[in-house]
């Protein structure tokens, strides 16, 4: 679909990319690669540089179908997510600018005592920004940015999970910098060890030998930040978690980052809630969730809607604007979605191994 083509556009432009499966399908012989060999190191692409056609060593051993999946259903050319649309958070962002984004656009710079850590680890409550985050990551230092959920390789790969990874980390070094951002990563990196899951034991040994070659200290190794987002992150085993240097907690918005998520959302939407009005709604919704207030909004915005007679025949312009009444209504009817008990949790995790800085 659309992924593909963004893809085939940008890497002809920066790599003379030539999809693997353009011409003969599933035969690996026919993945042929047309680079410019400084490519990797981010020079400007030299249009009079005329290169053979070769076999890229890094996606010799992996199934094109795999690759054709990935580029499909899992890259994505840096999306266009920028810090300013995640709301509060600013701790979390500056961290996460410092330590990984910069060095990420200038790993010349950030060598030594600098260089980035290979994992981030973003943990708290579902619906608090970790995707959005891990998007605005790859937007903004101009990375591919791939994800996948860990419950996808280990329920819709089965048998070919560990593949699977191999396979993900290889596009992902032909397309670096990159941003493998993986969700739900406690299932993947977990401490129990049935021994009736194998197969889920094989893929997290892999996981773990591709994470250990992701390296990012010098400009010679590869520009690939892994971001692994978690709601249990207790259930990371020991080993897992030191890899991840970083370690942040994301936590449920403060009334402020409530108060820019609702005004963002009815930016869009005619509605007349002043400010004030605004700051109520925030102040009846401590201990909602970012995505609870999406939630929220969204339950609002259907309140002109359910006044109007005959849904068929009203003009557009004639829908009644978005009120305060309608939140109010709302409220009834959207509730936080993370208990106490979670949040306790989170905050011990977070004084136990989270980072400061
Ligand atoms: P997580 O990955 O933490 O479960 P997401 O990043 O997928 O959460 O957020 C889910 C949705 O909730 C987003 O698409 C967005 O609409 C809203 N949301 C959550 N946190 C924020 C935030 N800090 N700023 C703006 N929107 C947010």
């Amino acid at each position: 679909g659309t992924l593909r083509k963004k893809f085939i556009t940008k890497t002809n432009q920066f790599h003379k990319f030539i999809s693997p499966l353009k011409n003969g399908e599933g035969n690996k012989d026919t993945i042929k690669y047309n680079r410019n060999k400084d490519s990797m190191k981010r020079t400007k692409p030299n249009p009079d540089v005329e290169c053979d056609e070769e076999i890229d060593k890094r996606l010799k051993n992996v199934d094109p179908k795999m690759i054709e999946m990935i580029q499909n259903e899992i890259m994505e050319q840096s999306p266009n997510i920028t810090w300013d649309d995640i709301a509060g958070l600013e701790h979390a962002k500056k961290t996460i600018q410092e330590a990984v984004t910069w060095p990420l656009l200038r790993p010349d710079i950030f060598t030594g005592l600098r260089s980035p850590p290979k994992g981030l680890l973003l943990f708290g409550p579902p619906g608090t920004g970790k995707t959005l985050i891990g998007k605005c990551i790859a937007s903004e230092s101009g990375s591919t940015f791939f994800s996948i959920s860990s419950s996808s390789l280990t329920s819709k790969w089965v048998g070919d999970g560990e593949k699977m990874v191999r396979a993900l980390f290889s596009v992902a070094r032909v397309n670096q910098p990159a941003v493998v951002f993986v969700d739900e990563i406690d299932s993947l990196l977990t401490q129990r060890t049935d021994g009736e899951y194998e197969a889920s034991r094989r893929i997290k040994t892999e996981f773990l030998v591709q994470f250990d070659g992701v390296k990012t200290a010098s400009l010679e190794e590869d520009r690939i930040l892994l971001v692994g987002a978690t709601n249990r992150p207790q259930e990371i085993d020991e080993a897992a978690r030191r890899r991840f240097r970083k370690r942040l907690y994301i936590p449920l918005p403060e009334h402020e980052g409530r108060f820019a998520i609702v005004k963002n959302l009815l930016s869009k939407q005619k509605h007349s809630l002043t400010d004030e009005q605004i700051h109520e709604i925030c102040k009846k919704t401590e201990g909602y969730s970012g995505s609870d207030m999406d939630g929220l909004c969204r339950e609002a915005a259907l309140g002109p809607i359910r006044v109007i007679g005959d849904i068929r025949t009203i003009s557009a312009d004639d829908v009644r604007s978005i009120n305060y009444s309608d939140f109010l209504d709302a409220l009834t009817q959207v509730r936080a979605s993370v208990s106490d008990r979670d949040l306790e949790l989170y905050n011990k995790w977070n004084l136990e191994y989270g980072s400061l800085s």
